[in-house]
């Protein structure tokens, strides 16, 4: 095993790998920007170090920077958490090539999934369902509306690169189309610093499932079942829990078959996700796989009681993997609230400041990944994620119970945060009922 690991993210992602090597007895170095200085993890680290000012491409992003950090400090290994470099493949080379272990996939199994038109043309080759759409990058808006006219409107355009619900847009006729092309193009240009696009046949009222992956060094692999991400604001995930409301348990092991198929394809290590939507007549469809671990891990940990960050730095380290299929088991249920700072009553606009009170709940079935304290500044720098409640019952109705009471017990003051749109949610009928799709919010919460 690892002796020394370097974290090189931060908020509550950071203190959830330091907090899985403390218990495992390693040592950590956690790296921090300027406006992170009184972040809480560093107090939990062996050691800590400052990489540079608060904007990420000074910092955070810096790979040269992360690797300097990493050498004067002599780890073993790094962490990348999700977001910043995890799902860089060139930083997962400049690791390799300096002797220091990467706690992720191989930089081949990275670059096979960073691009969803590659990670289509494999899950097509595994047999797996996949949208009609377009094989190879659209060159211009003929192609575009060209295609669409084959498969039908809706379509969507989407950023090869793309992530985070970010470089999408669904278009209803050949205006529309056209307009989005350019507007996609250059979205995925400026966020993905690459112009190539796809299209696929938009699917309405569909429901967002994804499996976890876990895969040794050795080709042993497992899924952990499904995450429902369906609750949704413009393609980003709002609300997760697992299991979901709607797959039957036949349904769940032919997903998760087709899941293992395509992470096999890929020859993939480490923890990872296959994302598929489901129609409204159980008609699954991959969409594309995260090299990663996910903001939504916590639900799968609670139903598996498989420590999946532990996981990642054991498989890193060379450890087979000791649990088979058989073993994994989904038992209860867990939901993830994510909480933003950011105003629902404003267009959600990003809440920055100091956290003047602050309590979190407690109490059985409640688990809070968060880095805030009360004191605690929040600067307009990073993702506006500031905390995970997470629950975990026996079942969905208690889940969704504890989730109501603790949300209503969460003190965040001093800033705006988004517990009364998820308080909405938990309220609404049609949620507690699981009769949601990726539309939810918009159409019923919001509107
Ligand atoms: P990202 O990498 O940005 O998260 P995804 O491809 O995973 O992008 O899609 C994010 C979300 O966008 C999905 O969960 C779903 O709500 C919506 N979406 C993506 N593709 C389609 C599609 N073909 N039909 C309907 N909704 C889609």
């Amino acid at each position: 095993m690892f002796s020394r690991i370097l974290v090189a993210n931060r908020g509550e992602i950071a203190l959830r790998i330091i907090r899985a090597c403390n218990e495992m007895g390693i040592e950590t170095v956690a790296v921090y920007s300027e406006a992170d200085r009184d972040a809480i993890y560093l107090n939990y680290a062996t050691e800590k170090i400052c990489i540079g000012p608060a904007p990420a491409a000074k910092s955070y992003l810096d790979m040269s920077k992360i690797i300097s950090a990493a050498e004067i400090t002599d780890v073993e290994a790094i962490h990348p958490g999700y977001g910043f470099l995890s799902e860089n493949v060139h930083f997962a080379e400049v690791c390799e090539s300096c002797n220091i272990i990467f706690i992720g996939p191989k930089p081949s199994a990275s670059k096979a999934v960073s691009d969803k038109i590659q990670t289509r043309s494999v899950a097509k080759s595994c047999g797996v369902p996949l949208l009609p759409g377009s094989d190879t990058p659209l060159k211009d808006e003929n192609e575009a509306v060209r295609i669409a006219h084959q498969i039908g409107f809706p379509v969507i355009l989407k950023a090869a690169r793309g992530g985070g619900g970010r470089g999408m847009r669904v278009a209803h006729n050949d205006m529309s189309l056209i307009n989005s092309f350019l507007v996609v193009q250059s979205e995925a240009k400026s966020a993905f610093k690459e112009s190539d696009i796809y299209m696929e046949k938009y699917i309405e009222n569909s429901r967002h499932i994804e499996f976890q992956i876990l895969a040794d060094n050795y080709g042993n692999m497992i899924h952990l079942g499904e995450r429902d991400c369906s609750l949704q604001r413009r393609h980003q995930k709002l609300v997760e829990e697992s299991p979901s409301p709607v797959l039957a348990p036949d349904l769940r092991e032919k997903i998760g078959a087709a899941a293992k198929k395509i992470a096999r394809a890929i020859n993939y290590n480490n923890a990872g996700t296959v994302e598929f939507l489901l129609d409204k007549n159980d008609n699954f469809y991959f969409i594309e796989m995260n090299g990663r671990i996910q903001v939504e891990h916590p639900v799968t940990e609670m139903v598996t009681g498989i420590d999946l960050v532990r996981k990642q730095i054991q498989i890193a380290a060379g450890e087979k993997l000791d649990i088979p299929q058989e073993r994994v088991t989904l038992n209860g249920h867990a939901m993830e609230c994510r909480i933003n700072a950011e105003d629902p009553t404003d267009g959600f606009r990003p809440s920055t400041g100091k956290i003047t009170k602050y309590y979190q709940p407690g109490g059985p079935g409640v688990r809070v990944d968060s880095h805030l304290y009360q004191g605690y500044e929040i600067s307009p720098y990073y993702d506006s994620l500031i905390a995970k409640l997470i629950v975990y019952r026996d079942t969905r109705d208690k889940s969704i119970k504890a989730m109501k009471r603790a949300l209503e017990e969460f003190v965040i003051e001093g800033i705006k945060t988004t517990i009364p749109l998820h308080l909405a949610i938990f309220g609404h009928s049609r949620f507690v009922e699981g009769q949601i799709d990726t539309t939810f919010v918009e159409n019923y919460v919001i509107r």
